[in-house]
């Protein structure tokens, strides 16, 4: 089955009213490039204004709460981010189970709530350096897998990134024979959570030091289906190759 690629980046807190000028020079690398289904998660207080100048781009969110609504002083719904202009949510990134102390079952609460609103999921999944080191890597993802994805599962509104947590932000990446084992494993064990042809559908992404120097290499693997993408996403000069390189 085809998937389309999909590239998408994690502004993560980064980005004022300045920043949308890049929004909309990526939105017009991705214009280039209609092969590749291109986004931009960002801070939530930019999603308004940057949906109008993202082009063809979409713009999405980088959590949301699993509730629609109720006594959760700073949080944010799914549905207030529909409003506000997105289309897609990252749910589950290591920051936030690290930080907020998410647990996988949140996090497939947070995609449900996402679903219900008609916004599309990125869910992501990844290692410690210690659990890499000690050989657990695969059992270790593909349980967080099973634990994290939420009932329904389908492609057409779900996208899975694995992240190993050590790669974030590190300019260290895995071999190219790991990623492709962690791929290959993701999606064999999709089939047996969600069914066969859910698996041969849903796009599985990699993210970890994604950069315009290393992105041609891990897209052309046979089971990675584009990237989720943070330091690198940050200007079209820098976010443009990595697109390109998924075209
Ligand atoms: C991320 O945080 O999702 C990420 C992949 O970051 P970076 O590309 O900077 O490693």
């Amino acid at each position: 089955m085809s998937r389309r690629m999909l590239v998408v980046g994690n502004w993560k807190m980064n980005g004022l009213r300045a920043q949308l000028a890049d929004v909309e020079a990526i939105g017009a690398v991705a214009a280039e490039h209609p092969a590749v289904e291109v986004g931009l998660c960002l801070p939530a207080t930019l999603i308004t204004a940057a949906a109008d100048k993202a082009g063809v781009a979409f713009i999405g969110a980088q959590d949301c709460h699993q509730k629609a609504n109720g006594a959760h002083t700073g949080c944010l719904s799914a549905a207030m981010l529909k409003e506000a202009g997105a289309t897609q949510v990252i749910v589950g990134h290591s920051e936030r189970r690290t930080d907020q102390h998410e647990s996988s079952a949140d996090v497939a609460a947070k995609a449900l709530a996402a679903k219900a609103e008609g916004l599309q999921v990125i869910l992501c999944l990844g290692e410690s350096l210690e659990t890499r080191d000690a050989g657990e890597a695969l059992p270790f993802v593909l349980n967080q897998l099973a634990e994290s994805l939420p009932q329904g599962a389908a492609a057409d509104w779900l996208s899975i990134a694995y992240e190993p947590i050590w790669a974030i932000g590190t300019g260290r990446i895995p071999t190219m024979e790991q990623i492709a084992e962690m791929h290959g494993g993701i999606r064999g064990k999709l089939a047996e959570l969600a069914g066969a042809e859910v698996a041969a559908g849903m796009r599985v992404l990699y993210g970890g030091s994604v950069n315009a120097e290393n992105a041609a290499e891990i897209f052309a693997l046979e089971d990675v289906d584009g990237g989720l993408v943070g330091g690198a996403s940050l200007t079209a000069a820098k976010f443009g190759p990595v697109i390109a390189a998924a075209s």
